[in-house]
């Protein structure tokens, strides 16, 4: 074993003790989708109870006081291990070292699962708009693959918008599980509908999600109404700037701010801090 140091450039340093009130979980699967973008799966403390669409902090055994940053879960509640995706930070305290993390490693995890994406904060209605940009769809891949989220909910629109296509991969595949999963692959097929967009490279459908919702093409290009306080939800998971300009527009359609002890029309989390 080579000589510990308090910055390893590997993942793993577990010469490192694991700090107390944290669970260490094996890395079950890697999977990069760019050079920017990867997913891992690692497995499920037996103990910890969440739900979907919340976060937990996670860190790295390769620090006496290892760094931790939020990562919402991107597996549903009753799933038997927990997915993530991440962005890779070159540079970044954390993702500089997760983004080399390999199958067998150690990831730790804090114990308490918090968060406002859940379908707890949202009083009932007809359909759900889950707007997301970057890796703000993580909440929403455990969400389309949670039972409540359809009985609640006739339809569920995800909306993904990254700069380029490449980015929209995770998006495609996670519907496309969710549409194959045993337990909730029959109602995700009839009510769950995928609207993915690219700012920068040219795509099937380009724009910022704030235009195709205020010049009506989002409405349109799914042939339902314009935003309606009495039977339209919503969930927003990205940047500060797009979640201020969805908020305002969700506003405007006479939609309200919920929380988890004041469920309401639509909430709201950032996808991570600029
Ligand atoms: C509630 C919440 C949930 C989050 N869930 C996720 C998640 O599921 N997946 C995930 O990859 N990150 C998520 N994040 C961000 C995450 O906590 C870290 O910021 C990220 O892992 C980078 O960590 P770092 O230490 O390498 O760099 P940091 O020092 O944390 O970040 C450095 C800079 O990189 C940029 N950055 C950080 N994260 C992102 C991102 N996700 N997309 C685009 N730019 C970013 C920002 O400009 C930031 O200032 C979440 C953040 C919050 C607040």
């Amino acid at each position: 074993m080579t000589e510990t140091s308090a910055v390893s450039d590997s993942a793993q340093e577990t010469e490192f003790p694991i700090p107390s009130g944290v669970y260490a979980e094996k890395v079950v699967s890697v999977e990069h989708y760019t050079d920017r973008l990867f997913k891992f799966r690692i497995t499920r403390p037996a103990a910890l109870r969440f739900r979907s669409g919340e976060f937990v902090m996670i860190g790295l055994p390769n620090a006496e006081k290892p760094v931790f940053r939020a990562y919402s879960v991107a597996s549903p509640s009753w799933d038997e291990e927990l997915e993530f995706y991440s962005i890779k930070v070159e540079d970044g305290p954390l993702t500089q070292h997760l983004q080399k993390i390999k199958p067998g490693d150690t990831v730790l995890m804090r114990k308490k699962p918090v968060g406002t994406l859940v379908n707890d904060a949202l009083i009932s209605g007809k359909t759900l708009y889950m707007i997301s940009t970057g890796t703000g769809i993580a909440p929403f891949a455990s969400l389309i693959r949670e039972p409540e989220t359809y009985e609640k909910f006739d339809k569920v629109v995800l909306t993904h918008t990254c700069r380029d296509v490449g980015e929209l991969t995770y998006g495609h595949d996670i519907v496309a599980a969710a549409k194959a999963d045993p337990l909730v692959g029959e109602e995700a097929t009839k009510q769950l509908v995928h609207v993915g967009s690219t700012t920068r490279e040219t795509s099937d459908r380009m724009g910022r999600i704030t235009k195709q919702i205020e010049d009506g093409s989002l409405f349109e290009h799914l042939g339902l109404p314009p935003l309606n306080p009495e039977t339209d939800r919503g969930m927003i998971c990205g940047s500060m700037e797009m979640l201020k300009d969805v908020k305002a527009l969700f506003e405007k359609a006479g939609m309200t701010e919920g929380a988890n002890n004041r469920p309401a029309e639509f909430v709201v989390e950032r996808a991570f801090v600029d």
